[in-house]
Protein backbone atom coordinates (compact mmCIF):
# COMPACT_ATOMS: atom_id res chain seq x y z
CA UNK A 1 0.00 0.00 0.00
CA UNK A 2 1.82 3.12 -0.77
CA UNK A 3 0.19 6.31 0.00
CA UNK A 4 -1.43 8.62 -2.51
CA UNK A 5 -1.32 6.15 -5.55
CA UNK A 6 -4.59 5.38 -7.12
CA UNK A 7 -4.14 2.27 -8.14
CA UNK A 8 -4.09 1.33 -3.95
CA UNK A 9 -6.89 3.13 -3.45
CA UNK A 10 -8.86 1.07 -5.86
CA UNK A 11 -12.06 3.56 -5.78
CA UNK A 12 -14.97 2.37 -7.42
CA UNK A 13 -15.72 4.79 -9.37
CA UNK A 14 -15.95 2.95 -12.71
CA UNK A 15 -17.51 -0.31 -13.70
CA UNK A 16 -15.86 -3.37 -11.99
CA UNK A 17 -15.77 -6.43 -14.30
CA UNK A 18 -13.55 -8.64 -11.56
CA UNK A 19 -12.03 -8.97 -8.30
CA UNK A 20 -10.46 -11.51 -6.06
CA UNK A 21 -7.43 -11.52 -3.91
CA UNK A 22 -5.53 -10.90 -6.45
CA UNK A 23 -6.46 -8.12 -8.36
CA UNK A 24 -9.35 -6.57 -9.73
CA UNK A 25 -10.15 -5.57 -13.55
CA UNK A 26 -12.81 -2.15 -13.99
CA UNK A 27 -12.82 0.37 -16.64
CA UNK A 28 -9.92 2.46 -16.85
CA UNK A 29 -11.07 6.26 -15.99
CA UNK A 30 -9.56 7.93 -18.82
CA UNK A 31 -9.93 5.04 -21.60
CA UNK A 32 -13.05 3.33 -20.45
CA UNK A 33 -11.02 0.09 -21.55
CA UNK A 34 -11.00 -2.51 -19.51
CA UNK A 35 -8.05 -2.46 -16.80
CA UNK A 36 -6.34 -5.18 -14.28
CA UNK A 37 -4.56 -3.92 -11.22
CA UNK A 38 -2.93 -6.07 -9.16
CA UNK A 39 -3.92 -5.43 -5.50
CA UNK A 40 -0.18 -5.12 -4.47
CA UNK A 41 1.85 -2.33 -5.21
CA UNK A 42 4.53 -2.81 -7.00
CA UNK A 43 5.81 -5.61 -10.17
CA UNK A 44 4.20 -9.42 -10.38
CA UNK A 45 7.40 -12.12 -11.21
CA UNK A 46 6.98 -13.15 -14.76
CA UNK A 47 4.53 -16.29 -13.32
CA UNK A 48 1.97 -14.21 -11.49
CA UNK A 49 2.26 -11.13 -14.54
CA UNK A 50 1.13 -14.49 -16.98
CA UNK A 51 -1.75 -15.29 -14.73
CA UNK A 52 -3.20 -11.96 -14.94
CA UNK A 53 -2.73 -11.06 -18.32
CA UNK A 54 -4.96 -14.15 -18.54
CA UNK A 55 -7.21 -13.39 -16.44
CA UNK A 56 -7.52 -9.95 -18.88
CA UNK A 57 -7.73 -11.18 -21.58
CA UNK A 58 -10.52 -13.38 -20.53
CA UNK A 59 -12.51 -10.33 -19.78
CA UNK A 60 -10.89 -8.66 -23.17
CA UNK A 61 -13.14 -11.39 -24.94
CA UNK A 62 -15.91 -10.47 -24.27
CA UNK A 63 -15.80 -7.00 -24.42
CA UNK A 64 -14.39 -7.10 -27.67
CA UNK A 65 -14.97 -9.68 -29.60
CA UNK A 66 -13.68 -8.70 -32.98
CA UNK A 67 -10.18 -8.50 -31.13
CA UNK A 68 -8.03 -6.76 -28.79
CA UNK A 69 -4.75 -6.19 -27.74
CA UNK A 70 -3.03 -6.17 -24.06
CA UNK A 71 -1.40 -2.69 -23.53
CA UNK A 72 1.12 -3.22 -20.66
CA UNK A 73 2.89 0.46 -20.50
CA UNK A 74 2.35 1.66 -17.13
CA UNK A 75 2.36 5.87 -18.59
CA UNK A 76 1.11 7.26 -15.23
CA UNK A 77 1.91 5.27 -12.40
CA UNK A 78 4.58 2.97 -13.29
CA UNK A 79 5.60 1.27 -10.14
CA UNK A 80 2.52 -0.35 -9.24
CA UNK A 81 1.82 -3.08 -12.13
CA UNK A 82 -1.16 -2.58 -14.08
CA UNK A 83 -2.50 -3.08 -18.00
CA UNK A 84 -5.32 -2.53 -20.11
CA UNK A 85 -6.86 -4.39 -23.26
CA UNK A 86 -7.66 -1.80 -25.87
CA UNK A 87 -10.10 -2.87 -28.83
CA UNK A 88 -7.86 -3.77 -32.01
CA UNK A 89 -6.61 -1.20 -33.89
CA UNK A 90 -7.66 1.15 -31.09
CA UNK A 91 -6.63 3.00 -27.62
CA UNK A 92 -9.85 4.21 -26.29
CA UNK A 93 -12.92 2.62 -25.84
CA UNK A 94 -15.86 4.06 -28.00
CA UNK A 95 -17.70 4.95 -24.72
CA UNK A 96 -14.40 7.31 -23.56
CA UNK A 97 -14.80 10.75 -24.24
CA UNK A 98 -11.66 10.85 -25.87
CA UNK A 99 -12.67 8.67 -28.28
CA UNK A 100 -13.68 10.85 -30.97
CA UNK A 101 -10.62 12.89 -30.80
CA UNK A 102 -8.02 10.16 -30.76
CA UNK A 103 -10.13 7.10 -32.03
ZN1 LIG B 1 -0.15 1.44 -5.69
ZN1 LIG C 1 -6.44 4.07 -19.13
Amino acid sequence: MSDGCLLCRADHVTTWHFEDDECWVADCLVCATPMIVWRTHGIPDDDDERRLRTRLEQIAAERYPEGFWIDDERRRIPDHWHAHARPAGGFFDPASELYDRFG
